[in-house]
């Protein structure tokens, strides 16, 4: 009611807004028709739309003063959250959309005639903002979008944002989960009567891969299940782990549902990110690793949609060839780790969508972990003729690969001297720790390695007859 809105003063427009949102609420409401409900329903949301697209402008205004630091708030964000009684999502999304509304001139006329949702926008505005906050984005055109706005529910137009922006700036699309990956943490408490509070963060991949062990176990069986979905969870955590102790090893690997396209799967500038059940869209360099040992269901994708092969949850890398490379590596091969066999993938050195065989010169075993870091975490490896595995730590974007190099062993032995020259330099670098790319002592052992590796390239781009490091 107006007179619980003191800051509201008379005559002003606000105050005509609200006396006109007033008037609306007490018409008269018996007897309304569905039809006469559907028409208000869809007048409604317009008219919330129309007030969401000022509150916007006006929050991306506000943002710009220093009025929340008078009032004793901390930033814009925290005095909006506060003073409108709104959640921080809610906050940034309308900031998003007031400081993109000259990137979305013609979306935001799509909202005011109806033809799209302010929650489109939104979408939209989110979509902006990442890509203009990155570097090795391409620059952000409104048209493409808008088109899919107007024919796409708010929710598929959400997977299209993420599937656009893999498309158009894969290298933060990647980082990005990788950051998420990086803030995993699963806090674990035990209480004085012996009971154990868990406390977690999985990042999308991982936590894909905890609701398909657990959703199926979750699910209600038996008569009279009368568990809430909460405790059945908790019952569905136990069970897995319970069973894993029991025979040793998961009975299955999770079979994790995947549709990528090919140019995904090879990785091709421009191409869509893939999509998992229970997931986020995941980057390709996840749908590479996931496709590595095939541990997956597969749905591939050729570029026109339609489907080439349907995978059958079978490993890639299975029976005979599988228990072969168990033989030969018996643990993970990453130096210095020993997770069994039964617990890692069959990765191969060049990916099997590059051409690289499936067989035993081409594969290794990794752990979970190491797997990732050989795949998203951007490390490489070489294995050199003796089965010695180097690993190389990352490198910063747009630098040459060992594999790219005439001759990655060597290269990888080289690169290991420098590191371990570099290590010398620092010694708060403590062995087998992550070094920020932008060290300075790592610059320079960079440059060192990438004059080597350049010369090495030169040389061989004088002859067409240069050896493929991926043949
Ligand atoms: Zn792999
Ligand atoms: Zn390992």
């Amino acid at each position: 009611m107006l007179e619980a809105e003191p800051t509201v003063e008379a005559g002003t427009h606000l105050a005509e807004l609200l006396a006109a949102i007033d008037r609306f609420r007490q018409r008269p409401k018996t007897n309304r028709q569905p039809q006469e409900l559907a028409a208000e329903l869809k007048g409604i949301r317009h008219a919330g739309d129309l007030l969401e697209l000022e509150f916007a402008e006006t929050t991306a205004a506000f943002s710009k003063t220093e009025e929340y630091n008078e009032q004793g708030s901390v930033s814009p964000i925290d005095w909006i959250r506060h003073q409108c009684r709104m959640s921080t999502g809610a906050v940034w999304n309308s900031l998003a959309v007031g400081e993109h509304l000259d990137d979305l001139p013609r979306s935001v006329e799509a909202v005011e005639s109806a033809e799209i949702g302010y929650a489109h926008l939104t979408l939209m505005a989110r979509t902006a903002q990442s890509m203009q906050g990155s570097s090795t984005a391409a620059p952000f055109e409104e048209g493409g979008l808008l088109d899919k706005a107007r024919e796409y529910s708010v929710g598929r137009l959400w997977y299209f944002c993420h599937h656009m922006r893999h498309a158009t700036d894969p290298e933060e699309f990647a980082a990005e989960q990788s950051r998420a990956t990086e803030s995993r943490t699963l806090k674990m408490s035990t209480y004085e009567d012996g009971s154990l509070a868990l406390e977690g963060w999985i990042d999308p991949v991982g936590g894909a891969v905890v609701r398909s062990a657990l959703e199926p176990l979750a699910q209600p069986h038996g008569d009279h299940d009368e568990r809430g979905r909460e405790h059945r969870n908790a019952d569905a955590f136990v069970e897995v782990c319970s069973h894993v102790q029991d025979i040793g090893v998961l009975p299955q690997r999770p079979h994790l549902q995947v549709t990528a396209s090919l140019d995904t799967l090879r990785a091709v500038a421009g191409s869509p990110a893939g999509d998992m059940e229970y997931s986020l869209p995941v980057s390709a360099a996840t749908v590479r690793r996931l496709a590595c040992d095939g541990t997956i269901t597969r749905v591939v994708l050729a570029p026109e949609s339609v489907v080439i092969d349907v995978g059958r949850a079978r490993r890639v890398v299975a029976g005979a060839m599988r228990r072969a490379l168990n033989a030969r590596d018996g643990h993970c091969k990453w130096p210095r780790c020993e997770r069994p066999a039964y617990w890692s993938d069959a990765h191969h050195v060049v990916h099997w969508t590059d051409g690289g065989d499936t067989d035993l010169t081409n594969m290794i075993l990794l752990c979970h972990r190491h797997h990732w870091m050989a795949h998203e975490g951007g490390w490489q490896l070489v294995r050199t003729a003796e089965g010695e595995v180097l690993a190389v730590p990352p490198r910063p974007p747009g630098l040459a690969r060992v594999a790219d190099a005439e001759d990655p062993v060597e290269a990888a032995r080289q690169f290991a001297e420098q590191l371990r020259v570099a290590r010398s330099l620092r010694t708060d670098w403590p062995p087998g720790d992550r070094i920020a790319a932008d060290d300075g002592a790592w610059a320079r052992v960079m440059e060192a390695h990438d004059a080597a590796v350049h010369q090495a390239n030169q040389r061989s781009d004088l002859g067409d007859d240069a050896p493929d490091p991926a043949a």
